[in-house]
């Protein structure tokens, strides 16, 4: 679940990273905040509502910038009421690769380890033992694959 879902964040924060060196999108609502991403970072801001993108007053929106550009720092101004943050996608993509590699890792630990002559149930060793016995340590039958 986790390495699925893990992968799949993954590879969306790549293609958001490589789509948004041109196109910005997301959201932008009433009163000036939006929540977007572009130029390579994910974006939280409240902006003058004469510069928000044209036609997406409380709506979804997707469009082409004037520039390329790849924003690799975390940035932010603050001016109230506006301001901005923003979060480069490398950082959420590099926790979720970190994430999603432990848990790919610990899953074929796991794997091994069903395969290694083990109690399924409690852990204990049963090399040597024939097949059809029970787990000295638990008493489980039928755990020696
Ligand atoms: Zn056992």
């Amino acid at each position: 679940m986790v390495k699925w879902g893990g992968a799949a964040t993954f590879a969306f924060l790549l293609v958001a990273s490589v789509v948004s060196v041109r196109w910005h999108f997301g959201w932008a609502g009433a009163g000036g905040w939006m929540v977007e991403a572009s130029w390579g970072t994910v974006n939280v801001a409240r902006i003058r509502q004469y510069d928000m993108p044209k036609y997406a007053y409380n709506r979804l929106f997707f469009q082409q910038k004037k520039d390329f550009a790849l924003h690799t720092r975390i940035e932010w101004f603050l001016k109230p009421p506006y301001g901005y943050l923003a979060i480069p996608l490398w950082i959420p993509a590099a926790v979720t690769l970190a994430a999603t590699a432990g848990a790919w890792r610990l899953d074929a630990l796991a794997r091994r380890n069903e395969r290694r002559d083990s109690c399924k149930m409690c852990g204990y060793d049963l090399a040597g033992l024939p097949p059809g016995s029970a787990c000295p340590e638990c008493n489980k039958v039928d755990v020696i694959a």
